[in-house]
């Protein structure tokens, strides 16, 4: 059988590195035609060498210019322009986007334009641009394949999205579950970081400890699966063993469970529409696990995820505002210049200023984007 000729945007990333473990297990079913990483050049090197790829693209002209001497036979790119020729490559049968942030926007665009099928670990694509990247990919006959545990999950119990009524998101609750407001408030980064159950990026590991990881989860499920808000509930699950789960208009519930493991989603988005061993590492008990505790996520701590949803019920300009206020303050949080709590406060405010734009177009996205960047580092300032 011939290989499926994969791509990875954000090789040298948390989810990028963990497909190429997956890859590794099953080698004979893919080949690698594209990596791009940042600029990690250690890494992008290891990797280089171990799944001779034909392109790479690295971030800087530095970078780019000391992998072209030693890897002569490899075309190297840069830039943005790199992502987007690597994606633009109708050889390719799968890219899978793991960069994070609204970096991962144009490529996604340009591969869907090209008919190529994506996994989808990037956030930002469908926050930003939901509507528009749906639209194209439907136009095009493209899958986009959830890589997020959540989407992942529902899309492992979804048979016919025609007589799902309800989703059910999961949320591991984040290192502050069971902290007090105060407690919350004076969070270092440190603290922040210290997540319980999943081991990720610094942005998404923030986001998870405001419940905003949540919320953009929320606003992909919509956009992914066309399920109104009003139908889509999050629910605080803290041993994060039932990924998420779909109620049917008869009132049945199917959830997915297993061990939390990225390896696992990712290799679902890999093989789809098969199903196979490959990286399985261990089964999922029922007597191990004893306990399933489910709460009510409570919004008075987490706000952001009720501005997550306020801003996804609004539609157009919105979530591109939310999105782009929340990781320029998180960015900030992380640099010591502001405290957690102060994330939400910033994010209200951009939202609250925000002009409405009702379907905005791609240019447009991008324009209001830098706009509120900029002026949520001038209100941090
Ligand atoms: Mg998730």
């Amino acid at each position: 059988m011939k290989k499926k000729q994969i791509s990875i945007i954000g090789s040298t990333g948390s989810i990028g590195t963990q497909a190429l473990e997956v890859i590794e297990k099953i080698r004979d079913k893919f080949e690698i035609l594209a990596l791009a990483g940042g600029d990690n050049i250690e890494l992008i090197n290891k990797q280089i060498r171990q799944f001779k790829p034909k392109t790479v693209c690295v971030k800087s002209f530095e970078a780019k210019t000391r992998l072209e001497k030693e890897f002569p036979d490899v075309k190297l790119l840069g830039g943005d322009e790199g992502l987007e020729e690597i994606c633009s490559n109708k050889e390719n049968d799968l890219i899978v986007i793991a960069v994070s942030g609204k970096i991962g926007l144009k490529p996604t665009l340009a591969a869907v334009k090209n008919k190529i099928n994506i996994a989808l670990a990037n956030k930002e694509t469908l926050v930003m641009a939901g509507e528009i990247v749906m639209k194209t990919a439907k136009e095009n006959g493209v899958n986009i394949l959830p890589i997020d545990s959540e989407h992942c999950a529902i899309h492992q119990c979804i048979k016919n999205i025609a007589n799902v009524e309800r989703l059910i998101i999961t949320a591991s609750g984040g290192p502050f579950l069971n902290k007090s407001i105060d407690e919350i408030k004076n969070a270092t980064p440190e603290q922040t970081l210290a997540h319980p159950q999943w081991n990720m990026g610094k942005k998404i590991t923030v986001d998870s400890a405001t419940l905003m990881n949540k919320g953009l989860e929320v606003i992909e499920a919509h956009h992914l699966f066309g399920i109104s808000y009003e139908n889509i509930d999050v629910i605080i699950h803290p041993q994060s063993l039932v990924h998420s789960a779909i109620e049917y208009v008869d009132g049945s519930v199917i959830a997915q469970i297993g061990l939390p493991s990225m390896h696992i989603p990712i290799q679902y988005a890999l093989t789809y529409p098969e199903r196979i061993e490959g990286i399985k590492s261990k089964s999922f008990s029922f007597l191990d696990a004893k306990r399933f505790d489910f709460e009510q996520p409570d919004l008075e701590k987490f706000p952001c995820l009720k501005l997550a949803y306020a801003a996804g019920e609004a539609g157009g300009i919105a979530p591109v505002c939310l999105n782009a206020a929340n990781e320029e303050a998180v960015f900030a949080f992380l640099q010591g210049k502001i405290k957690l709590y102060e994330i939400s406060q910033i994010v209200e405010k951009m939202l609250s200023q925000h002009t409405t734009v009702k379907s905005p177009s791609i240019e447009e996205v991008f324009e209001i984007d830098s706009e509120i960047r900029a002026k949520t580092i001038e209100l941090i300032r």
